[in-house]
Formats: structure tokens, C-alpha cells, sequence
């Protein structure tokens, strides 16, 4: 089932496959791993024994109470927490939990977000038990990752898809190995994932004075700062001591919840920092994502600091993603997208690789829409993040490998060289085969491929779901013509050599960063969804349809209830924004604005007093600079209410979305214009919210 415990320096957490293997009976235990890798549904008797032991533990750990916790279409996490007492007899009470709650539970569901799959009248929604995931505590409650669904069995959540998609893989992955020998007798294929998280890190006090961050989680104004990024001398530089002990914490927490950080540092940006955990499989791993961008938050502000997950605070510094690093591993140990020493030779490798390729081609505008957000239309295409185009890099060796076998040319392996440092000492090591692409959206890295379009703020389900299933129908597809072939071994050449020649256009190995990929990839017929209001449709196309219907992740209605929530999501999150940034205008930067406009006409008044000669210039031109600059400001905040009155008839979500994206956001971006202008030039005493200077380096 996964990771193991870390050396219980902390104190362990969470009721982890360890935890499982002390406490359970062994037959129980035994039984409960039997029905997940059969992947069969548990009986009440297993439920009741493992309920009974995990609130002993929970107990034991501190508990009160309990709780289904589940991931809702917000986005983020759910919990309604029950406590574990429960009378019997007269004024009496014990601790108890029986299987039935750990199996089930019913929230009011009508608050959450349904996207029409479920009326507001029908509120009830049923969580139920993933055990394929670890239950936690957190805050003296024992946590219970669950799924979510309508009284209709609908999907209401994104982990249910994510459980679906990894059954589909499982299926079809077992299909092509057993064509191909299948030599360890894998009986079970599982997806890992590694999810690096990006953060920025500012101090409380400042991001306490900033409506915009507190209420929309990025800053709506602020003039660019005299120093941003461009000396890169934050990348991998040393961590401040506030931020390290920051990190310590964060660590300890983490861990305490089978949670491995492993790897943190600066990122390119003043005041962002990145978080690796271990990876671990695609469901826990996700899991373990939504819990750490919490505990992130919380750790903060024990410090005092403001953890931001928004995918571009500040405009004009690079934004923060979430690098998604998937594998696929069958449970003997073999890692499917690992070319072992001679990927030319490695039919298998090979096969799963043509199939990657081909889904990524074939399923562009879903791995899109996977990670299209409101907050990551503002970083995708930005100067350091992926354009909003999806192609594949595989690095030198793997291209040349691939170039190969598209030209049906022979391969011939490059020598691996030994790396010169120039400098005698120091030991001599091998130089990698194929140097790192930064900039591809979706790399190979070795033996993983690293999708980085994903936003920062993300679930990782979705772009799990939609990784899983393109790869299950390109795998039912080669297994289709496997199973009914006469030679495995020559049908498997046929099929790679057939579909990277087809599928050749979505590899790239270039600067995904320049202008010229943007016009290449249209020439090879890429496509290229900006915003998210352009990627959404891609839900409702019916080869995309019909991916998810044969695959049993998604119904259409269910796809239409995803496309709702989306497109509505990204108006909403719009609209909030706008409003936040007429309320700055109205209440603190325009007073801010008229103050010091009246202390420099008072000046020039007080200086005419004492000599009509005495020169004003400066201060009469700064206060008309100020003055035009001012009515530009009103102007511009006066179309974007109008606007916004206009945005409140339009019932039609599609059509709302693309006025918000061609109406609403061009006007929040002309009043942002004018603002920074005032901001940089108005003294510092009079500007009512903390600057981009102050913001980025507030932490030491
Ligand atoms: P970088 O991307 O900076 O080179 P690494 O390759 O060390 O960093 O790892 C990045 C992330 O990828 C980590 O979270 C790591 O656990 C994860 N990872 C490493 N190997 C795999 C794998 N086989 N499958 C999924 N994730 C992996
Ligand atoms: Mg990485």
C-alpha cells in the first residue's frame, strides 16, 4: 500500500500500512490487503475490526472526534467532525466507532458545488471510505479520506475520478504485459506521482494591510519594484533563518503525517521557496498534496509569516506550479517508463513510452484543461512558466532513439562521457546522457515523465485523472492488436514504429519559452487554449466524451457538471476580484491619492504666500500627473462597475466566461495601470498598502 514509517522520532500520525500491520488482527489485516489489491469491495466484518482499531489508536493519540474528509469540487478539502461519544444507558457515555461510520456518513450536501447534477432540494451527498489512502489526525480528529457522491451516486469530488482512472490503467497495463510475457507476474499496476510544490512566503503583518491578498490570494496592484528577479540571486540561495525555521517545522508536521519532504530550497523568485515530498502512489500522493498546501498555511502562521499558493501573487516575478512527476510501476517493483540500459533494445519500454506519446497528442486540450485555472491563466505563458501549449520533451538520448526509429534508421547509443571539472581534486563522475529542459510543459525525466503546467494552487487529482485514462486508451488500444496477433514481438515494432511517426509533431526538445515554438507549434497543428474559458470546452468534445465513458471515469453528465463548475469558478473568482479592486480604489487609494494631492497644492499656496516668485514646477507637475492620473483612475474604476452590472445579466455560464475573459479582466487590467502609476508617484507615507519592495523582501 505505499511508503513506510519514518524512524518515529515524532510520533507517527497516521494509521499507516505499519500502524495497520501492529494493530490489526492478522487475518484482518491480511483480508483488507487481499480486497484492495483484488480490488473487491471490503465486508462489514473487515470494516468493523479496522474501526475498532483505528479508534483505539486515535484514542490513544489524543482523538475526540472523527471525521469523513473529502476533497469536494472546490478544490479543497471538507471535514464535519463528530465526536467518538456515544451514550449508553442513562447519563452514561463511552468512546465508540463502529464500521458503519467508518464506512459511511452522510453530509448535507446541497452547499456543495454539483454543477447541476444534483438539485439544491435533494441535499443528500454520502462520503465513503477510500481505503486506499491512510486516515490521519489532525487537530485531536481522526480523519478519514473519503469519496464523495450524490443521493444519484454522482460524482461530487475529485478523488472518486482519480480512484476510476487508476483502476483503468491497472486493467489495461496488466494487458499489454501479459502479452508481453508478463516476466515478474505482476497482478497489479499502480501510478506515482511526486508533486513539488512552489510557495512565496512574505510576513503576516504586511499581508494583513493587503485586501487583495487576504481576499483573492494575489496582489491586484503594485508598481514594479527597483529590484524583482533579474539579479536570479534568490535560486537556491541561503535560506533565511525565519524561513528555515519556517521549513524545520513545516518538516516536523509533515513527516508526523507520513507525509516525506524531502527536498526544500529558494526558488527563482524573491521570497519563493519549492517543497519535494518522496513520491508515493498517485491517490495517497494526492491526498498528502491538499494536506500539505493546509499545513503550509497553518505552520505560517505560527511564524508569523503568510504562506501564498496563488499561482502568480506578483505580477512580473515568475509564479509558482506544482511539477506533477508520474510513473506507472506494476507491484513487482518495475517502473514502466524506465528505459534500463538500452531503451532501443526495450520493446516494453518502448511500447508504454509510444503509448505516452500518443495520448499526450491525441489528449493535448484534456491535459490542458487539467490544469486550467482563473489563477494559472496568469502564469501559464508568463516568462518562466510552460506556454499554454502542450508538447513532450524526451531529452537527447530518448530523441535520438525515437528519431531512429521514425526514420527506420538503427540506433547508435551515445558513449556515456565522464563529466571534466577542470579542477583535479575533485572526483570524476558520469555526465548524464541528456541534459534537463526547463521549459517543456511535459518532460521526460529519466524515468518519469514531469508534467509542469499544473498551477501551484491545484488539486493534483485532475491532472492524474486525465494522465491515467489517455494512457489506459492508448494501452487498450495496443493490447487490442497484441491479443490478436501472431507474433507479439512484431506486432509490438509495428505499433511503435507506427505510432511514433504519427504522433511525432508533440515531441519538442527546444525552448518552449520562445516566440518562434508558438508559431512552430501552429504550423504542426497544436493547439494552443489561453485562458481558461478557451480549455474548458475541451470537457464537453465528444472524442473526450467518449474517452471517459469507456473508461468508466466520467458520465457525459458528469463531464457537463465539470464543465459548469469550472467555467462558473473562473467567473466567480473574477468577479471577486474586480470587486476587491474597486472597494482599494474607493477606500484607500484614492483618499490616499487626494491626501498628498492636498498637501502639494497646500504647498504650492503656502510657497506663493511667502514669494509669488519662488518656483513651483515640481511640485505643480507631480500634482498634475497625479490629477490626470486620478481621473484616469475614477474613469477606469467607473467602466469596470458598469461592466460589472452588464456581467450580472448574462445567465448563459459560456457566455459569461468569455466576457469576463475579453470584457472584465481588460478592464481590472487598465485600472491596475493607473493605480501603479499613482503608487509610483506617491510618497511612501501616503500609499496605504505595503509595496512590492516591502512584500518581497520582508522576510529575513
Ligand atoms: P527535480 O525535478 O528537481 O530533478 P527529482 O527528480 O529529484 O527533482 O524529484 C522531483 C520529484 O519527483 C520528487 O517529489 C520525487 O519524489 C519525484 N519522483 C522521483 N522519482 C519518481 C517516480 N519514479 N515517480 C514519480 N515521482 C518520482
Ligand atoms: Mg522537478
Amino acid at each position: 500500500m505505499g511508503t513506510t514509517n519514518i524512524p518515529g522520532i515524532f510520533g507517527s500520525l497516521v494509521f499507516n500500512e505499519e500502524v495497520m500491520h501492529e494493530k490489526l488482527p492478522k487475518e484482518i489485516y491480511d483480508a483488507l490487503n487481499k480486497c484492495i489489491e483484488d480490488n473487491k469491495p471490503l465486508t462489514f466484518e473487515i470494516a468493523q475490526s479496522v474501526a475498532s482499531c483505528m479508534k483505539s489508536w486515535a484514542v490513544e493519540k489524543g482523538a475526540t472526534h472523527y471525521t469523513h474528509w473529502f476533497q469536494p469540487m472546490t478544490g479543497i478539502t471538507a471535514e464535519k467532525h463528530d465526536s467518538f461519544i456515544t451514550p449508553v444507558g442513562e447519563g452514561k457515555i463511552i468512546m465508540d466507532f463502529s464500521g458503519k461510520e467508518l464506512i459511511q456518513s452522510e453530509p448535507d450536501a446541497s452547499s456543495f458545488p454539483s454543477g447541476g447534477l444534483r438539485a439544491t432540494f435533494e441535499a443528500r451527498g454520502y462520503t465513503a471510505w477510500d481505503p486506499t489512502s491512510y486516515a490521519f489526525i489532525k487537530d485531536r480528529t481522526l480523519c478519514i479520506p473519503s469519496i464523495f457522491c450524490s443521493y444519484g451516486g454522482q460524482v461530487l469530488d475529485k478523488k472518486t475520478p482519480l480512484l476510476r482512472s487508476l483502476q483503468a490503467l491497472n486493467k489495461q497495463s496488466l494487458r499489454v504485459l501479459n502479452c508481453l510475457g508478463n516476466e515478474t507476474g505482476a497482478t497489479h499496476v499502480d501510478a506515482f506521482v511526486g508533486g513539488e510544490q512552489e510557495y512565496f512566503l512574505i510576513d503576516r503583518d504586511l499581508y494583513n494591510k493587503r485586501e487583495d491578498l487576504r481576499l483573492c490570494g494575489r496582489t491586484l496592484f503594485g508598481a514594479r519594484p527597483p529590484k524583482g528577479q533579474e539579479m536570479e540571486d534568490h535560486y537556491f540561495g541561503t535560506i533565511k533563518p525565519r524561513v528555515k525555521a519556517f521549513m524545520d517545522d513545516l518538516d516536523v508536521e509533515l513527516w508526523k503525517l507520513g507525509i516525506y519532504a524531502k527536498t526544500e530550497h529558494n526558488e527563482a523568485a524573491p521570497a519563493q521557496h519549492e517543497l519535494a515530498p518522496i513520491y508515493a502512489l498517485a491517490n495517497t500522493a494526492t491526498d498528502q498534496n491538499q494536506l500539505t498546501m493546509e499545513i503550509m498555511k497553518t505552520v505560517a502562521i505560527r511564524h508569523n509569516l503568510a504562506c501564498l499558493i496563488h499561482e502568480k501573487p506578483f505580477a512580473g516575478i515568475n509564479g509558482s506550479g506544482k511539477h506533477n512527476n508520474w510513473s506507472v510501476s506494476t507491484n513487482t517493483g518495475v517502473n514502466l517508463f524506465d528505459p534500463g540500459k538500452a531503451p532501443a533494445e526495450n520493446t516494453q519500454f518502448l511500447l508504454f513510452l509510444s503509448a505516452v506519446i500518443k495520448g499526450v497528442d491525441e489528449y493535448q486540450d484534456l491535459l490542458r484543461v487539467s490544469a486550467a485555472s482563473p489563477s494559472n491563466d496568469h502564469r501559464l505563458g508568463g516568462n518562466e512558466a510552460p506556454p499554454a501549449i502542450v508538447s513532450l520533451y524526451l531529452g537527447d538520448e530518448l530523441g535520438a532513439v525515437v528519431d531512429a526509429i521514425e526514420n527506420d534508421e538503427k540506433f547508435e547509443a551515445a558513449e556515456k562521457k565522464v563529466m571534466k571539472s577542470g579542477v583535479k581534486v575533485i572526483p570524476r563522475f558520469d555526465k548524464d546522457t541528456s541534459d534537463r529542459n526547463r521549459t517543456s510543459p511535459f518532460a521526460f525525466t529519466g524515468n518519469k515523465f514531469e508534467f509542469r503546467m499544473v498551477g501551484s494552487s491545484a488539486s493534483l487529482s485532475t491532472p492524474n485523472v486525465v494522465l491515467n485514462t489517455m494512457l489506459a486508451e492508448e494501452l487498450s488500444q495496443f493490447a487490442d492488436r497484441l491479443e490478436n496477433c501472431d507474433d507479439v514481438e512484431i506486432e509490438s515494432w509495428n505499433i511503435i514504429s507506427e505510432t511514433l511517426k504519427e504522433h511525432g509533431r508533440i515531441v519538442f526538445n527546444g525552448n518552449n519559452y520562445s516566440d518562434e515554438w508558438v508559431e512552430e507549434a501552429k504550423r504542426r497543428g497544436l493547439v494552443n487554449l489561453k485562458t481558461t474559458a478557451d480549455a474548458v470546452p475541451a470537457y464537453l468534445d465528444e472524442k473526450n466524451i467518449e474517452l471517459f465513458a469507456k473508461h468508466k471515469i466520467y458520465t457525459r453528465e458528469e463531464l457537463e457538471s465539470r464543465y459548469e463548475i469550472t467555467l462558473e469558478t473562473y467567473c466567480k473568482s473574477m468577479h471577486i476580484e474586480a470587486v476587491t479592486m474597486l472597494d482599494m480604489v474607493k477606500k484607500d487609494i484614492t483618499p490616499a491619492v487626494c491626501k498628498y494631492m492636498g498637501v502639494l497644492a497646500n504647498t504650492i499656496n503656502s510657497k506663493h504666500q511667502v514669494s509669488k516668485n519662488l518656483p513651483c514646477k515640481l511640485e505643480s507637475d507631480l500634482l498634475e500627473k497625479l490629477s490626470n492620473n486620478a481621473d484616469k483612475l475614477d474613469e477606469a474604476s467607473k467602466k469596470l462597475a458598469d461592466d460589472i452590472v452588464k456581467a450580472d445579466k448574462i445567465s448563459d455560464v459560456t457566455e459569461l466566461s468569455c466576457y469576463y475573459r475579453d470584457t472584465i479582466l481588460e478592464d481590472m487590467e487598465t485600472l491596475r495601470t493607473y493605480a501603479d502609476i499613482l503608487e509610483s508617484n506617491t510618497a511612501s507615507v501616503y500609499w496605504p498598502y505595503p509595496t512590492y519592495t516591502d512584500l518581497l523582501n520582508s522576510v529575513v
